[in-house]
């Protein structure tokens, strides 16, 4: 029997083509293929200004910097993500600052976020977790009130939508001050790895471009196509946090797979919460009517009295690969020192998502008979199941 896997990504000759083209222009790095890239990713969600960059994680990074984050400031997160998203704000040399997530769903809890504010609160970093949109409303709404930037981690959610102002937006317009995306191959679509930045702010969008490439004060095209001799000057320590042109190469043609690639997880989605709707025991992600999922991730609250370790080994058994629940940073010994963070109140939800949850297989190329195949091995490994899940206390 073949395993099925939990995630895969979608690639074929025409990303192959795609590069073949840029290897042979001559130009490999951050130069056309990554200008175009950047007009059609702001065209597709609807942004002013999208720069291309390395990752999702040095886009926080330079997100967090744009909007003034320095030593000895704090920004309010979640510790329920990857751990890239606290990791970028400790690279501030700031203080990642926990509040929950809410109780039926794995985004930040907004009611927790006023309290958590201190004067040293320079931004708000939420996430879009498994592509499902936080409550911007709210979240704006808190933010605007108290003059604090919102930076949206939406590493997965490349495609979502949110009903804002009684219209559907993407997520990236942005809705808060800075969006981050990724294409790593774990997200819905993908360059190998790499990052984008969007906002309506041309200032930060100028910083983005500065910093990205050393702070160098012309970029290569502009040297590279100039009739003069140009001197440039590097007037503050910056990074290379580049995009290659062979990576922007391949996302633009991903860019245009994407609304295919939607449709079918959405079909998907659907498919397993008709499927393991009387499952019992079984939480299934909740969807607002005011948010559209891209499903970047599919993830099910599992019965209370299966343990997660066995319970995925059940299903490795059968075939079937899972991911336990999202991680908390807190909780990882790079977490472990209390200089390294704060916890505001209890995130006892964030510690039962990551322990009482499974990511589901869900990826393009999966046959409706496979995600039967998946609905049936959770239904035997929760008769199977023999010991109690660990919950937080
Ligand atoms: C994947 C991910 C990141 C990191 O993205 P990279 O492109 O791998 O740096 C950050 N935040 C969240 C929520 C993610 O899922």
């Amino acid at each position: 029997m073949s395993q099925i896997p939990v995630a895969k990504p979608v690639l074929d000759e025409r990303e192959v083509e795609a590069v073949r083209r840029v290897i042979l222009s001559g130009w490999v790095t951050q130069g056309p293929e990554v200008a175009a890239f950047e007009r059609e990713f702001a065209d597709f969600v609807g942004a002013a200004h999208a720069c291309a960059v390395s990752n999702c994680t040095t886009a926080l990074h330079l997100a967090l910097l744009a909007v003034g984050v320095t030593a000895g400031d704090e920004v309010i997160t979640v510790s329920h993500s990857f751990i890239a998203t606290a990791n970028a704000i400790r690279y501030c040399n700031a203080t990642p600052v926990f509040v929950d997530i809410e109780e039926h769903g794995f985004n930040i809890d907004p009611d927790l976020i006023e309290a958590a504010i201190t004067p040293r609160t320079k931004a708000i970093i939420c996430v879009h977790q498994v592509g499902m949109p936080c409550d911007m409303s709210r979240i704006v709404e808190i933010a605007d009130r108290r003059g604090i930037p919102v930076i949206e981690d939406a590493a997965c959610a490349t495609g979502s939508e949110i009903l804002w102002k009684g219209r559907w937006e993407k997520i990236g317009k942005p809705h808060g001050d800075i969006a981050c995306f990724s294409f790593h191959p774990r997200k819905v679509v993908t360059t190998g790895d790499g990052g984008m930045l969007t906002t309506s702010n041309p200032d930060y969008d100028r910083k983005f471009r500065l910093w990205r490439q050393h702070s160098m004060s012309v970029n290569d095209t502009v040297r590279h196509g100039s009739k003069q001799v140009i001197y440039e000057s590097y007037p503050e320590v910056g990074f290379n946090y580049r995009m290659t042109d062979m990576q922007a190469a391949v996302g633009r043609e991903q860019l245009k797979r994407l609304p295919e690639i939607i449709a079918r997880r959405r079909e998907l989605a659907a498919h397993y919460a008709t499927e393991l709707g009387d499952a019992v025991g079984i939480s299934l992600p909740v969807e607002p009517h005011w948010a559209r999922s891209n499903w970047q991730s599919f993830c099910v609250g599992i019965p209370d009295h299966c343990d997660q370790q066995e319970f995925m080994q059940l299903l490795l058994d059968r075939g079937v690969s899972t991911r336990r629940g999202i991680m908390n940073s807190h909780l990882e010994p790079a977490y472990h020192g209390a200089e390294t963070h704060r916890v505001a109140g209890s995130v006892k939800n964030s510690v039962d998502a990551q322990n009482g949850s499974v990511v589901l297989p869900l990826f393009v190329q999966m046959s409706d008979r496979e995600l039967l195949e998946v609905t049936a091995a959770i239904r035997d490994s929760i008769a199977l199941s023999t010991r109690a899940i660990a919950k937080a206390g």
